[in-house]
């Protein structure tokens, strides 16, 4: 789960990392009195979804007075954000955020993440931060430094020091550097993140450190110890597929392919979803209806998966193990009755009453393309997608 800038630099404030003071804006009302609190301008307005490339794509701006705050309110509250993180679709502007703007004399890098290789926390920095840190990784990857805390140690005073001479501070500047890695250290493991990252970090004309961005995502595995954190939930800002699918205990990820796959187990969905792709198809999605999948709980998937727009074929691939294949036969039967099915749909059942699961799709007198074999069910599927099944 995703906060929001306002919301993770609140999160980072009270850990004492310093950070702008900052107003939220949800109508074009808030405006003047959040200008009176902040005095003196300029200010930086931001939009607020949950996807970084703001900046680039004209979600943050430097106003210099009301009437330019007022009509960057204007332009976007109710109009939707499209960066080059978010799709096409873009994610609904509702909220701003307001500071004072910064004079800005350099942008750094600052992240942490759960490396899995080496399975610690792990800092990222550079001293090439800002909009085009992407860019940076991929030319000038030397310019990136990564910097593990073992679990057990936490985080040390020489962290603080390597980082530092990495990103060329000193003095002063490197001391508030290492309380503000304890800060987000801190964060990071207290409020279960996956990925907290300051981008940019400023160095200020007056030779400040301030973090002027900031993301955080929640280990949703930790959402039943971070009950605060749940309450900052935005839910116009996830996608409303995957937001049903959690309702309904399912595992599901939208992607930008073609043919719906419904899969039990999160091993087996890899290998479909990889199968398609080797056949030249295109997965819409991964699902994981879990291993003790019940007739309901398929039909549920089910609807989920038509609701997407560009699905063009479904492969649903089932191993009974723990699941017995007729109930899934069943649930998939359901589904088809309730939601008017017009898509190819290739069904691959094996393993624990397989046979009966079959017999149950062949004598329902729907088109269902049955097979046993997986990759021949995926070759099918790729096919029928393209429309030639
Ligand atoms: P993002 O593009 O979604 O990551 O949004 P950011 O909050 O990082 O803002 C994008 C860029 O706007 C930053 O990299 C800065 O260059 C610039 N920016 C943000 N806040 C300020 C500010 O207070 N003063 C100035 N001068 N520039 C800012
Ligand atoms: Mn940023």
């Amino acid at each position: 789960m995703n906060l929001h800038e306002y919301q993770a630099k609140a999160l980072l404030r009270e850990a004492g990392v310093t950070v702008p003071e900052g107003r939220v804006i949800r109508a074009i009302e808030d405006v003047d009195a959040a200008l009176d609190a902040l005095g003196e301008g300029p200010w930086v307005m931001k939009v607020q979804v949950h996807a970084g490339g703001r900046g680039k794509a004209g979600g943050v701006r430097v106003v210099r007075s009301l009437d330019e705050a007022k009509s960057f309110a204007d332009g976007w509250l109710g109009r939707r954000l499209v960066t080059l993180q978010t799709g096409p679709a873009g994610l609904p502007v509702e909220t701003l955020y307001l500071e004072p703007a910064t004079a800005i004399a350099r942008e750094l890098y600052l992240s942490l993440i759960i490396d899995r290789a080496t399975s610690k926390v792990t800092f990222i920095a550079s001293d090439a931060g800002g909009m085009d840190i992407e860019e940076v990784a991929a030319k000038t990857p030397e310019r990136i430094h990564a910097l593990s805390v073992h679990p057990a140690a936490g985080l040390m005073p020489f962290h603080a020091r390597r980082l530092a001479f990495a990103l060329g501070l000193e003095g002063a500047q490197a001391k508030a550097f290492g309380q503000m890695l304890k800060g987000l250290y801190e964060v990071f493991t207290r409020k279960d993140a996956s990925m907290l990252e300051v981008n940019p970090l400023a160095v200020t004309e007056a030779g400040e450190l301030l973090a002027l961005d900031a993301k955080f995502v929640l280990d949703d595995n930790a959402g039943f110890r971070q009950s605060a954190i749940l309450e900052m939930r935005d839910e116009a800002q996830e996608d409303p597929r995957e937001r049903e699918a959690v309702k309904h205990g399912l595992n599901y990820v939208t992607l930008d392919g073609d043919i719906a796959c419904m899969v039990n187990g999160a091993g087996l969905a890899m290998a479909t979803m990889d199968l398609i792709q080797l056949e030249g198809g295109r997965p819409a999605n991964f699902l994981d209806v879990g291993g003790g999948a019940t007739a309901e709980r398929v039909a549920e998937a089910f609807k989920l998966i038509l609701s997407d727009g560009k699905v063009r074929a479904i492969l649903i691939n089932i191993f009974g193990g723990i699941v017995r294949c007729d109930l899934i036969a069943e649930g998939i039967l359901q589904a088809v009755r309730e939601v008017d099915l017009r898509l190819p749909l290739v069904v691959r059942l094996e393993g624990t009453n397989a046979e009966q699961g079959r017999a149950l799709l062949a004598q329902s007198g729907l088109t269902i393309i049955a097979e046993t074999d997986l990759t021949r069910a995926a070759q099918a599927a790729v096919r029928a997608a393209q429309g030639e099944i």
